[in-house]
């Protein structure tokens, strides 16, 4: 039988697509492999959004230039981010790739052979679904825009079907994604909401639960936050990326909000939704930050005290406005620094706000074994590891917390008397 590998990194979008392209080689009469070298086909899903990503895609690339040369029966594909829409070049650059597509435009060979929807055939019992591809607002540093697009629904009626379909599948619980994922629905013809979808989504039997990323903090409506808060599947876990705790620092980034507003939010979700889990994402080192504009951002974190926090350094990107207009003059040793900071700064907060859950009850959806433990997920996404003798897959299980730590939790099944 005919084998693919497919190798993914980045964001979950690309992770989505590449269960989506696997599906679709599986369909074909391909079968998965983990080795490039046994693969018929391989298929690299790029991500460019720093030059450290873009690194690791071009590393691995060069690293198959070999195999492909000299089995002249493999098909070699990139897709992702890498792809921008001058293909020539990136032929010219590495022309012993095959194919270069964007992502979900697949070349005809890998067109679907029946009209089936190409959702994972053995889908994990958490799985994504993507629900608005592209992103409109152009934040300066981030070329997302540039090589996804600008942003396009997909019909609600589609999301809720496929939905039902992953359910018949095992599916308990889905996560939407988006690069901007609560503008959904705003380019479609009667123009439903993410709260109109949720609301569709919660009335799915055997569904158990519904995530969704990422939020941008502008599009943040109260109608999503009660529909988060009313509807009882839709979990208590919300991504909102801040970016920075500097106004100055947020209007060169072009965010469209500001520290005040973006504290008022996170303090109207709150409120609304007790024990919501609030994680945000950190950009240090943005050209000129100043050591004062980096402490707004130590003190922001401080106050709010995110769940999680996911931080990086800035990274030009070729032809995005903050590449064109201002220089990365922060050295890299004060961005790694910045980084650090920030970083230490969650480790200690996820500490003292996961201690609170030692000694409670949580339900978790049980997802899978790692190093013969059973792991899965909170309702606001804390990772839970407990041990059991049977087979737990796919259950949504009791467990007591006997262990916590800023990363994860541990714990034992409370058992019905
Ligand atoms: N749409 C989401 C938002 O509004 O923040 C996130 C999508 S973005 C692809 C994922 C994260 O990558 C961003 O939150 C940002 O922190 C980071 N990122 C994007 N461009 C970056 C750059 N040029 N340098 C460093 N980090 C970057
Ligand atoms: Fe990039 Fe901003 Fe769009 Fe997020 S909202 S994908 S950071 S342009």
């Amino acid at each position: 039988m005919s084998q693919y590998y497919i190798w993914t990194i980045g964001c979950q979008m690309n992770k989505a697509e590449s269960e989506r392209l696997g599906s679709c080689l599986e369909q074909l009469g391909y079968q998965a492999t983990d080795t490039a070298e046994a693969a018929d086909i391989i298929v690299l899903n790029s991500c460019v959004v720093r030059q450290s990503a873009e690194n690791r895609v071009i590393n691995k690339l060069k690293s198959l230039e070999a195999r492909r040369r000299a089995h002249q029966s493999t098909t070699l594909a990139v897709t992702g981010c890498l792809v921008n829409s001058k293909v020539d070049q990136l032929k010219k650059g590495f022309p012993y790739v095959d194919y270069f597509f964007k992502p979900g435009d697949y070349p005809p060979w890998l067109e679907k052979p029946e009209a089936a929807p190409v959702i994972p055939q053995h889908p994990s019992p958490s799985t994504f679904v993507p629900i608005i591809q592209g992103c409109n607002n152009f934040c300066s540093y981030c070329i997302v825009p540039y090589r996804r697009g600008r942003e396009v629904s997909r019909n609600a009626s589609e999301i809720v079907c496929e939905v039902k379909e992953l359910v018949h599948r095992g599916v308990r619980e889905v996560t939407l994604l988006g690069q901007n994922v609560d503008s959904y629905g705003h380019d479609l013809p009667d123009k439903p909401g993410l709260a109109d979808l949720l609301s569709e989504l919660n009335t799915v039997d055997e569904l158990a639960r519904i995530r969704f990323l990422t939020n941008h903090p502008k599009d943040m409506s109260l109608k999503l936050i009660e529909a988060i808060a009313y509807l009882d599947k839709v979990c208590e876990q919300i991504s909102l990326p801040v970016q920075s705790g500097s106004n100055d620092i947020l209007k060169a980034m072009r965010r469209g909000y500001t520290v005040e507003q973006y504290r008022q939010l996170a303090n109207t979700i709150r409120s609304k939704i007790p024990r919501v889990a609030l994680s945000t994402d950190i950009i240090v080192g943005f050209p000129s930050e100043t050591e004062p504009q980096f402490q707004q951002t130590v003190s922001l974190l401080s106050e709010l005290k995110f769940d999680t926090v996911h931080v990086a350094a800035y990274s030009p990107r070729p032809g995005t406005t903050a590449a064109r207009e201002f220089e990365d003059n922060i050295p890299p040793t004060e961005k790694k620094e910045r980084l650090n900071t920030i970083e230490q700064l969650q480790e200690r907060i996820a500490r003292e706000v996961n201690a609170q859950l030692l000694g409670k009850a949580v339900e978790i959806l049980v997802e899978g074994k790692v190093k013969g433990k059973w792991q899965g997920r909170t309702r606001t996404g804390k990772l839970v590891f407990f041990n059991d003798n049977k087979d737990c897959l796919g259950q949504l299980i009791n467990i007591r917390i006997d262990k916590t730590s800023p990363w994860s939790l541990q714990g034992e099944v409370i058992k019905l008397k």
